[in-house]
């Protein structure tokens, strides 16, 4: 049983107090570190990845369709670091044999968080996985999404930067909503063109659609999450349980605001910039 899932069982799954929360979560530090393949107690250099990416141990925040998966796996390719998307991880665990699989798809379908304890478990046993291949790092995307994960997270691993992207409410449902994977190939689209008059002093903003290549149009799949009703059960799930988790980093110092000014080329450089990262591609890489 991993660091995580023995502090998780050590609070009896849950009516914990914020103060044996953390007491507990720490003594599982040194074990948990291990688990990432990280050196325990090594202060991560803010915004200053290593060569190897070992110093990197990032956290995105943002809604529903803002782009964390995009941008943090763009950036886990440049910097070398391991993406980790819990909510790749629940995808997963929804389409395997698993007894849990029913169970997850009643909540995930219908726009709901699932417990602290089963995303707990997946990410425990995903950070043992990568630490047997070696990895160094990380950048986790969808984690932590409630103050409970965020204190039990602080508790065992020392987060250096929460990055909080933050797009302009009205593209964010259109997003979720054209929103495309390639069931062969693995690659996402979008098929929405999103373009937002300007207002009250904010720039208009236009996002053209990502569309997939010609071998991969017959084989799109859309997110069961991803319809209408359910994306905004999701939105409010966001401002109700996971913006406290923004102002949990931002009392820490924690959190850089990122507002995305339009589609990924104006994006992602300006990302760079703000992060203080050199893409010797990035030409190449923002078109992409
Ligand atoms: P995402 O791909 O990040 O939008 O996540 C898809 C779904 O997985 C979410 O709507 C939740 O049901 C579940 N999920 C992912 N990450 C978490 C988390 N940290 N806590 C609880 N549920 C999560």
């Amino acid at each position: 049983m991993s660091a995580m899932s023995r502090a998780i069982r050590a609070f009896g799954g849950g009516g914990a107090s914020r103060r044996n929360l953390s007491v507990a979560a720490s003594k599982e530090a040194p074990a948990l570190a291990a688990a990432a393949g990280l050196v325990a107690g090594r202060k991560a250099g803010r915004r200053d990845p290593g060569e190897d990416g070992s110093r990197v141990q990032w956290v995105f925040l943002g809604c529903p369709g803002v782009g964390k998966g995009t941008y943090a796996g763009r950036l886990s390719r440049l910097l070398g670091v391991p993406h980790i998307a819990t909510g790749d991880l629940v995808r997963d665990a929804l389409a395997s044999q698993d007894p849990l699989s029913k169970q997850l798809a009643e909540i995930v379908n219908h726009g709901k968080l699932v417990s602290d304890e089963i995303i707990i478990n997946l990410l425990s046993k995903r950070l043992e996985e990568g630490e047997e291949k070696g990895e160094l790092g990380f950048i986790l995307d969808g984690f932590p999404r409630t103050i409970r994960q965020a204190e039990i997270l602080e508790g065992v691993m020392d987060i250096d930067l929460v990055i909080n992207l933050k797009l302009r409410e009205e593209a964010l449902l259109a997003k979720c909503i054209g929103r495309r994977k390639c069931s062969q190939c693995g690659g996402n689209f979008n098929v929405a063109s999103i373009d937002i008059e300007g207002e009250n002093g904010a720039p208009r903003m236009y996002m053209p659609p990502l569309l997939p290549p010609p071998q991969c149009e017959s084989k799109l799949i859309t997110r069961a999450d991803d319809t209408e009703e359910v994306v905004k059960e999701r939105l409010r799930v966001y401002h109700d349980l996971c913006e406290p988790v923004e102002d949990f980093y931002r009392a820490r110092g924690k959190l850089l605001e990122f507002n995305l000014p339009g589609g990924i080329p104006e994006s992602w450089p300006k990302l760079l910039q703000a992060l203080n990262i050199e893409d010797p591609d990035n030409k190449r890489s923002a078109a992409a």
